[in-house]
């Protein structure tokens, strides 16, 4: 009998103190509804689910035919499941951990290096940067998914420096009138304008930020108590933020980087060195395996001022959604493939009239996440048939076949983690 290549996970919750509380966390309702026996607790936030083999949160295998316990360990003594170009390319290892996160106060702003840069801040000090790999990032929405993601055009942050005075004091005339004049000019004079703006930004005395955003929240909140709206500003976001992390350099960012809302089914591309930050929400996540992360505010953490202003992209852009592909083979089947070799995630959504679905077999080792319906998952090297439902995570070898059965007539909504070389 050939190894068995597909077995479910229980995977591990991280309560992390920005997660939603209880059962209004999506982390929490998925692990009710692929666990009726699981206790959510309505105080406790439940901020991420990790499906992957990190050590820090290696899922556990559901099934009592297999000896080892755990996905890293089965990985380690199993390694054709990966795939053979993954196994060379990546060492033996998953190169990716997928996850769902439920945002309820905001992440901290940030961005990571590439992988050139990633080694050399991991030579130079390992106690922030604890390894040398890079960490590519992606979020497609479950929920109405808020997120800040790269600098905004440069006339958007020219407008904010004009109705805002207290974000351009801090910016400081010089660097203000430099943007201002780059607007007709190439992007070179744009990226050095926008860099030295961002830079006076981030640079700035702890007091004089405290100060000028005491000032901003103060006008703004006079301006609401007295009915007026301040949306054009983003007075409710900047008031939220600043509830949420007092005097924090980073409430200031929302006036830099595009804010996006993500409808379910939508997603960003977080690559290298663009600066980002999830404000609240429910997501699927998918990462390459590594720690790396250069924080710009709305954090309590250690900020890197020098290494975070020389790394960003300066590059404004209004279009930061990540389209999906429709397959060409599977009428139910959409594709988030960004350019990195590391992940690529699949959302399947199959109508309720279906009775059978064929998972498609690739050379790579996937993870696959049930968001809605009831299945029962079969394979050539499965003996009896896996069933699965909302919350189910299932782990699927190289190569293999996995044919799903429906079992009740709602649609079926799934994502699916693999690596496409
Ligand atoms: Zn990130």
């Amino acid at each position: 009998m050939a190894v068995q290549q597909v077995f479910p996970l229980s995977c591990v919750v991280q309560h992390y103190a920005w997660g939603k509380m209880g059962s209004n966390s999506e982390v929490a309702r998925l692990l009710a509804g692929s666990d009726p026996q699981a206790r959510i607790s309505e105080d406790k936030p439940y901020a991420e689910l990790w499906m992957g083999s990190h050590p820090r949160g290696d899922a556990k295998i559901l099934d009592n035919c297999i000896s080892q316990k755990t996905l890293g360990q089965w990985i380690a003594e199993n390694q054709d499941c990966l795939g053979s170009k993954v196994k060379d390319t990546f060492n033996g290892k998953l190169p990716f951990l997928f996850k769902v996160l439920s945002v309820e106060t905001a992440l901290s702003i940030q961005a990571h290096p590439n992988k050139e840069l990633a080694e050399k801040l991991h030579l130079q000090a390992p106690q922030h940067y604890p390894d040398a790999n890079h960490k590519p990032e992606m979020a497609i929405a479950l929920t109405s998914f808020q997120g800040l993601c790269g600098f905004r055009p440069i006339e958007e942050i020219v407008t904010f420096l004009t109705k805002v005075p207290e974000f351009r004091f801090l910016i400081g005339d010089n660097a203000a009138t430099q943007l201002k004049q780059s607007m007709n000019s190439d992007s070179q004079s744009v990226a050095s304008a926008l860099q030295s703006c961002f830079s006076h930004l981030m640079k700035s005395e702890k007091k004089v930020v405290v100060e000028q955003l005491n000032l901003l929240v103060k006008r703004i909140s006079q301006q609401v108590a007295a009915g007026n709206n301040m949306e054009d500003i983003y007075g409710d976001l900047l008031l939220q933020l600043h509830q949420q992390y007092p005097g924090d350099i980073g409430c200031f960012a929302i006036y830099f980087l595009n804010l996006l809302a993500l409808k379910p089914g939508e997603a960003m591309f977080l690559e290298a060195n663009v600066p980002h930050a999830y404000l609240k929400g429910d997501c699927v996540e998918c990462m390459a395996c590594s720690d790396n992360t250069v924080r710009a505010g709305l954090t309590p953490k250690f900020i890197d001022v020098p290494t975070l202003c020389e790394m960003l992209s300066y590059i404004p852009s209004k279009d930061r959604l990540f389209l999906p592909t429709q397959s060409l083979e599977d009428p139910y089947l959409s594709i988030y493939d960004p350019p990195v070799p590391d992940f690529t995630v699949m959302r399947m959504e199959v109508p309720g009239s279906i009775t059978e679905y064929k998972v498609l077999a690739v050379d790579s080792a996937s993870i696959v996440l049930v968001v809605q319906g009831r299945v029962t998952a079969s394979s050539p090297t499965v003996q009896t048939p896996i069933p699965l439902q909302r919350g189910g995570v299932l782990f699927i070898g190289a190569n293999e076949s996995v044919s799903l059965k429906l079992t009740a007539p709602d649609d079926l909504l799934m994502f699916r983690a693999c690596c496409l070389l």
